[in-house]
């Protein structure tokens, strides 16, 4: 362990709001939609699908740092979902 917090230690509808707000005003206020996707599965308690989404997505999460710095900090990496990956792709 590494004392990091983490998506399965975090309340999933925290994240979600929180996501909520960070991906609402992007593309001229219509969001991301691949961040609500994420944000549903949150809220329906379905972390699993929630992680494999940003796994899938994280291309175009990358397009906003914000978006992406508060998921690597939650979910972690996209490639190995390490909190803090020092993988060289993952930094
Ligand atoms: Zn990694």
């Amino acid at each position: 362990m590494t004392g990091e917090q983490n998506i399965a230690d975090l309340n999933p509808n925290v994240v979600a709001d929180e996501l909520d707000a960070l991906q609402a005003p992007k593309n001229a206020g219509r969001g991301v939609s691949c961040v609500r996707v994420i944000i549903m599965y949150l809220r329906q308690g379905n972390i699993k699908s929630a992680i494999a989404v940003r796994r899938i997505e994280g291309d175009k999460t990358r397009a906003y740092p914000d978006i992406e710095t508060y998921l690597n900090k939650t979910f972690g990496c996209r490639t190995h979902g390490e909190i803090n990956c020092q993988g060289w792709l993952c930094k």
